[in-house]
């Protein structure tokens, strides 16, 4: 964080001082809520959790050269008192990112914000120092974290903003406010919560409404309800996608013999070739808003086409791919699923699997209220007109429906087959994994499927 005194933070966030011999001292560490993460110069912040009630900590990271500890209440070490800890923590990251010199672009969707996000990082930070969320922390705590963890060297902050109903991203646009606000897809994910499509629009929609004249609105031309999105924000719009009429463009979109898609970036300064190391077309449509926004911050073609091209994964089980000594292929994407990234994760497996046998090891996708067995029905089917080899349907009632759909679709017989649970399908699968075989293990991350993943990488 850029260094600020406890006497301000306390003004900031409307705190009292207690146990501070000296308000002037600064904190000059990050702000962080894992006792873990206390270095010198730290300001730990205090939540009650279900299970650990961080003012318990409040001695040992003081022990371990935290400054203060933002906290509800007295705790004997130094402390900025506040009536709500969450509250606090984002009055003083909205009064952190004023005080900056960085263009905070921010992003929401339905399906990869993640992958999104970490490809913008990757692109920007080959012009100047950006910082980006970490992993997923996408909500009300993570996002003023890590808003908080620029410093003045940042140029560009980058920030994935999750919703799971409406007036959460205003929330967050509000505490960290954006100058470019990017959205991906309006998809099924937490519909159950939601309630339908036209809501999550609505939540979505959020983040452009809240942009200031002179920022922009980076919307996806493929998405109908994210395209419509353009009437309800002052700011400038840029389209990106496969539609003509998209700014920012992709043509001639293929996937490589490995599942790795290939394309000609069209920006509205130039063109260029890319071909990325992630697996999966879906990431065609990610890498576009990347250069969206690179793009609008002021990057060429080429130098974004380079840099999208050397973009990696930065975070775990995330088609994550291990070629096991043996040749089998495992592809790891037990991080998430909902039907959108399920629909991504076959068409890739069938890419990457042409001339080979095929698993798709799947489990639930959780959250989709009524439409659950349609959708579990639906993957169940694609996964048999993809001509998957295998489907290995993973835990209780989903499962079943997604077997019951392949079944349907190509009265598969011993080609699908149900099992209860992960240790099962790790049996299932040493016992009928032979080299060249590609193995995609997937499912909500509830069902814990990456330990199927992991026995396999591990247990050749
Ligand atoms: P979360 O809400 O859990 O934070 P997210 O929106 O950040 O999810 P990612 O973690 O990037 O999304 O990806 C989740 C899943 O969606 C992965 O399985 C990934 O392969 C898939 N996915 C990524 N991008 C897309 C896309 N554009 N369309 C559909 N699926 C996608
Ligand atoms: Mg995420």
């Amino acid at each position: 964080m850029i260094a600020l005194s406890l006497a301000e933070i306390a003004s900031v966030v409307g705190g009292q001082t207690h146990d501070i011999p000296d308000a002037s001292v600064q904190v000059t560490g990050q702000v962080v809520r894992d006792s873990r993460e206390v270095e010198p110069g730290s300001l730990f912040v205090a939540f009650v959790g279900e299970r650990v009630d961080g003012h318990d900590f409040a001695a040992d990271v003081v022990a371990a050269g935290a400054v203060a500890v933002l906290a509800s209440r007295p705790v004997g070490v130094p402390a900025i008192v506040v009536d709500d800890v969450l509250l606090a923590l984002g009055a003083l990251a909205r009064h952190v990112v004023a005080r900056l010199g960085a263009t905070l672009v921010a992003l929401t969707g339905s399906a990869g914000k993640t992958s999104t996000k970490d490809l913008i990082a990757q692109v920007l930070r080959t012009k100047a120092p950006t910082v980006f969320t970490p992993g997923s922390l996408n909500n009300e705590i993570g996002l003023p974290l890590t808003a908080l963890s620029a410093t003045e060297e940042t140029r560009f902050l980058v920030l994935e903003m999750g919703a799971r109903g409406i007036g959460h991203i205003r929330y967050l646009a509000d505490l960290t406010p954006p100058k470019i606000g990017l959205v991906l897809n309006v998809g099924t994910a937490h519909i159950g919560e939601f309630g339908g499509r036209e809501q999550i629009a609505q939540a979505k929609g959020e983040l452009v409404e809240g942009l200031p004249e002179d920022g922009t609105a980076v919307l996806n031309a493929d998405d109908p309800l994210v395209r419509a999105m353009a009437s309800r924000t002052k700011a400038r719009v840029l389209l990106f996608g496969e539609s003509d009429e998209a700014d920012v463009r992709a043509e001639n979109v293929r996937l490589t013999g490995n599942g790795q898609p290939s394309f000609s970036l069209h920006t509205p300064t130039g063109c260029s070739e890319v071909t990325m190391r992630l697996y999966g077309e879906h990431h065609v449509s990610n890498a576009l808003a990347a250069a969206a926004v690179a793009h609008e911050l002021g990057m060429s073609a080429d130098e974004i086409a380079t840099a999208l091209s050397e973009a990696g994964s930065l975070s775990r089980w995330r088609m994550e791919v291990t070629e096991r000594p043996d040749g089998v292929t495992v592809v790891n994407d037990a991080y998430n699923a909902n039907p959108e990234s399920m629909r991504a994760a076959l068409r890739a497996l069938a890419a990457m699997g042409k001339g080979r046998r095929t698993w798709a090891v799947l489990g639930q996708m959780a959250e989709l209220g009524d439409e659950a067995l349609a959708e579990h029905d639906a993957v169940g089917r694609l996964a048999v007109r993809l001509n998957v080899s295998k489907l290995v349907a993973v835990g209780g009632r989903e499962a079943s429906w997604l077997q019951l759909g392949a079944y349907n679709e190509g009265s598969w017989g011993e080609e699908s087959v149900h099992v209860s649970d992960a240790q099962s399908a790790v049996d299932l699968l040493r016992s009928q994994l032979r080299p060249g075989d590609v193995v995609l293990v997937k499912a909500s991350r509830s069902v814990g499927l990456e330990r199927v993943a992991q026995a396999l990488v591990e247990g050749t």
